[in-house]
């Protein structure tokens, strides 16, 4: 993005910012500008914890003027694919985001090779044979110092002979690696002698079968990050004990010195953030693929109708900090409402629907009323919505026998239908098994518009739909994919599936929508009034509407009810 964006600057300041305003003050990287990079594995999704790192590194350095590289750490040919790198550039861009180069970590495979062959001849790398459970019991503890493999000093024509060997596949999967030769006995076990190569036969989606030998996370990466001449890269916390093992590959190659800085991972209640386990959610059909509207992908999150400026907001304000802690899932929710509330246009739909006879209405007759698009917007304008004498009412805006401080319809009770009239219920219908089908009501002619014809005032408001206009649609209602705040407090043997809320998804087949909705457009965000904010589907065709519940509104009666227990 080249304007700065009022989202971040409007937040406090952080020790990430602090520090590259510090770099840049005493020209630390001379006259080059910021650079910074994006560097997701293309082996799933994106979720809303990636959105934090893309506002990071995206808007820091758009900040100072600097410059962001999306680079695909594709060093692990057997779980990426070419779906996952197309979703990543879609979803960036979709954030609201742009880069200034797309890199891929397999593109600097030949260089990061022949600084492996030099830092073999340098008596800093060598040969291992051992097998990976073998180089594991070798590793030691926390408490316990490693072993030296006896492989370990191996000479340097070994050394070169076995890994351009190693390379030109006559070893198979697993017989060997390449290993830097650091410290067995350092206290931090990255730097007892960490793996850089290992053997595998697998066809990669981009230099497809030019390679067996494919380097490790930590020895591509900071490389990487050095060959792009990146002066932060911006990491989140998991990675603050491979930062020595960072710098001394830096540091044996002498390249360019990129600095490392740790931040803490977003975790949101009732929510994971995985890409491995969403994907097996995906694999397992817990949801109905990546943009299931329940999933915390970033797709999932945009088809549900959660915007880029929300997420960005709310990216803003939970802030960064050098502990790993929970956000509230109600603090996204909150931001996501109070955009939407600005954006969204106003519709009325009822979603279990009751039918409201109004006996003393003209037969045959109907008239529009005039409504606002938007109350927080006047230049959304009006529109004309149908009335007539026969509407839908939801279900609980009705009791034959009303609880305590229930304001809304009963009989004998007058409420206001919006913008429409005040009306006052009379009688009900029932069916064989006793079950309300129908309300009769009388209406005030004079109430139009819904206003008091003398002053006298009705305690509710409620939204309606005319039954000869309305159209019908599916409508879905997500709540949590997860029942606990923190899906990973497990009992023993338990899995963090296993926390799943069974109860997601509900899913409404008989709703019944003002006729503007038929209208609608993948894009747009409505408040559907007292009900919450919705969206349409893609599952949608023409003649089938399917809406997704973003969020409810917050509904006062709800607590009330709770707390009364009415
Ligand atoms: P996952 O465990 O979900 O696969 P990851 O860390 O393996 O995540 P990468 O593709 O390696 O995913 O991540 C790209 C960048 O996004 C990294 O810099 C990583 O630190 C950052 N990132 C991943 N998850 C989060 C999160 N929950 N909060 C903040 N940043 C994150
Ligand atoms: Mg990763």
């Amino acid at each position: 993005m080249t304007d700065a964006n009022p989202e971040t600057q409007a937040v406090p300041s952080n020790f990430l910012r602090e520090i590259i305003a510090e770099d840049v003050r005493i020209k630390k990287y001379g006259d080059a500008v910021i650079q910074t990079r994006f560097p997701p594995e293309p082996n799933g999704y994106l979720h809303i914890g990636h959105a934090k790192a893309i506002c990071i590194d995206f808007g820091l350095a758009d900040e100072f003027g600097g410059k962001t590289n999306l680079r695909f750490d594709d060093t692990n040919p057997e779980k990426e694919e070419q779906e996952y790198v197309d979703s990543i550039m879609e979803d960036v861009r979709w954030l609201g985001f742009d880069w200034e180069r797309l890199c891929y970590a397999s593109d600097y495979f030949p260089q990061l090779y022949e600084w492996a062959l030099q830092l073999v001849k340098a008596g800093k790398a060598y040969v291992d044979d051992l097998s990976a459970d073998e180089i594991r019991q070798h590793r030691g503890t926390l408490t316990e110092p490693g072993k030296d493999s006896p492989y370990r000093n191996r000479s340097v024509e070994e050394n070169l002979d076995l890994f351009t060997r190693m390379k030109q596949g006559e070893f198979p999967d697993g017989s060997r690696v390449l290993r830097a030769r650091i410290d067995m006995a350092s206290p931090n076990l990255n730097m007892r002698d960490p793996v850089m190569y290992r053997i595998l036969h697998a066809s990669h989606q981009r230099t497809c079968d030019q390679w067996c030998i494919y380097p490790m996370y930590d020895y591509a990466h900071g490389q990487s990050d050095s060959l792009e001449r990146v002066t932060h890269s911006m990491c989140t916390l998991e990675f603050t004990d491979h930062q020595p093992l960072y710098r001394w590959y830096i540091e044996q190659l002498g390249i360019f010195p990129t600095q490392q800085i740790e931040f803490d991972r977003l975790n949101i209640t009732y929510t994971m953030l995985s890409k491995r386990k969403l994907l097996q959610l995906v694999q397992e059909r817990r949801v109905n693929g990546w943009d299931d509207p329940r999933m915390p992908t970033l797709c999932g999150i945009r088809r549900r109708g959660f915007t880029p400026e929300a997420i960005r907001t709310f990216v803003a304000a939970s802030g960064v900090s050098r502990t790993n802690g929970f956000t509230d899932i109600e603090m996204l929710e909150h931001f996501q409402r109070d955009d939407l509330n600005h954006r969204a246009r106003r519709a009325m739909a009822v979603l279990r629907p009751l039918k409201l006879v109004i006996d003393n209405y003209p037969a045959g007759q109907e008239e529009f009323v005039e409504v606002a698009n938007n109350p927080e917007d006047s230049s959304a304008g009006t529109r004309q919505v149908p009335f007539s004498g026969t509407i839908y009412i939801e279900q609980d805006d009705f009791r034959e026998v009303p609880p305590p401080k229930y304001y809304r319809l009963s009989p004998g009770k007058e409420v206001r239908l919006r913008n429409a009239y005040f009306v006052t219920a009379q009688s009900v219908v029932k069916d064989e098994a006793g079950n309300i089908v129908e309300v009769h009501c009388t209406y005030d002619p004079a109430s139009r518009g819904g206003n008091s014809p003398d002053g006298r005032k009705v305690k509710s408001t409620m939204h309606w739909v005319s039954a000869a206009h309305a159209i019908s649609a599916e409508i879905r209602l997500y709540g949590n994919l997860f029942a606990k705040a923190d899906p990973y407090d497990l009992a023993e043997n338990q899995d963090v599936l296993d926390n799943l809320n069974p109860n997601s998804v509900e899913i409404l087949t008989s709703a019944k929508l003002e006729p503007s909705l038929a209208n609608a457009k993948l894009e747009d965000r409505y408040q559907f009034e007292r009900v919450g904010y919705f969206c349409l589907d893609p599952d949608s065709t023409p003649g089938s509407l399917v809406f997704n519940r973003t969020l409810a509104l917050k509904d006062s009666w709800a607590k009330l009810e709770k707390k009364t227990g009415a």
